[in-house]
């Protein structure tokens, strides 16, 4: 008998960990963090609703923080088996991981001096040794090559674009005989990004596990460019400071990249770019060694040309270097993580910076529900930062044409080259409106039987 329980990325984005058990041999697919409304955190906190010592291999899709960052956890509880991963995809979480459980220590250490913690003391999630554990049970495994994990399970990657090493999974299976295909989108990229590849052509399968972040939207026809070449020249005309929360690898490269390209067509003047992550060094090294997998011209990531070292970037890596930041005027551009707004620099910035008229917040990625990016993009004039009361005064912009998330117009795009229907298509990785709109979307184009599971929710296959 075969079941497939869906432990996060159920009615939210993030979180995502499916499980499958085939009489008893069990594999997980993603071992993502929470983030976004406190309940959902919250999660990260509690055990696991299935023994972390039971599962035999856990199979990545990429390497964002929602995908990978229960691992730490999870092996801490026991588990003890390999995590596959692409190659990349191994390197960009073992630097997610470590700056993510340093940014928690950072935090835990603020709420504590501050007095800002509901708790005896704050604690991160994680801490550094945890990530090392982790590390260890990497085995990388290349695109398009099966991989045996056990007598139950065999999978292949399948590139799915949206981040360096970002991969599709096609998985079968073996219960008592019966063959069993299925296939896990992962997170679907776009198609024509210069950072990374376009998601190759899926496979068909009996089963289908399809995101739906942008499953009921359609991204606008925006050129990033003209958008970036718009907000830079109105920043230095005005003397603004550009305040743009960026996850620091892939979208902190791909702003930097086009900046550059502005540069070189002199759409702009050079402005300074602060790059506040203490990881934007190791990514571009990631970059340079996996030229493969992306379409960025080798000149401008190494030697003379590279574009890290222009002198309009400004790396800092420590703490103090990225204090000196609190005091800098316009006209410039601040680059720091987490994306979302859910912890890590970005907020010290964010509560520096958002009672100045001055401050413009650009907005380039996905904000979960429950986040402090999907407040600001919602037009709050209030937030709380810390426990903080923090005025908006400052202008937010978002520009979805950034977006690393196909929307379900290209979803059914991606998912055209699959002739025979699955048997069904659980539709996951949304919050409620758009995996019924992506379901529905799915239906009526494809005529395919849909499901949206809830979260813990178990079927059998
Ligand atoms: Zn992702």
């Amino acid at each position: 008998m075969i079941k497939l329980s869906f432990h996060g990325a159920a009615g939210t984005v993030t979180g995502s960990k499916y499980l499958l058990d085939v009489n008893g041999t069990r594999i997980l697919i993603d071992c993502g963090m929470y983030q976004g409304a406190k309940e959902l955190r919250q999660r990260n906190w509690n055990p696991p609703p299935f023994d972390p010592t039971s599962i035999s291999a856990i199979v990545l899709t990429h390497a964002h923080i929602d995908h990978v960052g229960y691992l730490p956890r999870l092996v801490k509880q026991g588990f003890a088996g390999e995590v596959y991963c692409t190659p990349p995809t191994a390197e960009i979480a073992s630097i997610t991981l470590e700056d993510t459980a340093h940014l928690q220590l950072e935090d835990a250490e603020f709420r504590n001096k501050k007095k800002l913690t509901s708790h005896e003391i704050a604690l991160p999630l994680f801490t550094l040794e945890d990530v090392q554990a982790v590390e260890e049970r990497f085995v990388s495994t290349p695109y398009d090559t099966w991989t045996k994990i056990n007598s139950v399970f065999r999978f292949r990657y399948r590139g799915a674009g949206h981040l360096l090493g970002a991969a599709s999974v096609e998985l079968e299976m073996v219960d008592d005989g019966r063959r069993v295909t299925m296939l896990f989108s992962g997170d679907v990229g776009r198609y024509g990004n210069p950072l990374v590849r376009n998601p190759s052509e899926p496979p068909e399968c009996d089963y289908l596990v399809c995101e739906s972040t942008y499953g009921g939207r359609m991204h606008p026809p925006e050129d990033p460019y003209f958008l970036f070449a718009e907000l830079i020249n109105r920043a230095i005309a005005e003397k603004r400071v550009l305040l743009i929360p960026s996850f620091a690898i892939g979208r902190t490269q791909q702003i930097i990249y086009m900046i550059d390209g502005l540069l070189r067509s002199k759409m702009i003047t050079p402005i300074q770019v602060h790059v506040d992550s203490p990881m934007a060094i190791s990514a571009t090294d990631i970059y340079i060694k996996y030229r493969g997998y992306h379409a960025i011209d080798p000149k401008l990531l190494a030697g003379n040309g590279c574009v890290f070292e222009s002198k309009w970037v400004h790396l800092h890596r420590k703490r103090e270097s990225s204090q000196t930041l609190n005091k800098l005027g316009g006209p410039a551009m601040i680059l720091s993580a987490s994306g979302m707004l859910t912890g890590g620099r970005i907020l010290h910035h964010m509560i520096n910076r958002l009672p100045d008229p001055k401050t413009l917040v650009v907005l380039v990625g996905f904000m979960a529900e429950g986040t402090l990016g999907r407040k600001l993009a919602e037009g709050a004039d209030m937030v709380f930062i810390h426990k903080m009361p923090v005025r908006v005064k400052a202008k937010i912009v978002s520009i979805e044409a950034l977006s690393g998330h196909a929307d379900w117009y290209e979803i059914l795009h991606w998912l055209e080259t699959i002739k025979r229907a699955p048997k069904k298509v659980f539709v996951t990785h949304g919050e409620a409106s758009q995996s019924a709109a992506m379901a529905a979307h799915i239906r009526e184009n494809r005529g395919w039987e849909t499901m949206i599971p809830v979260l813990d929710q178990t079927v059998e296959l």
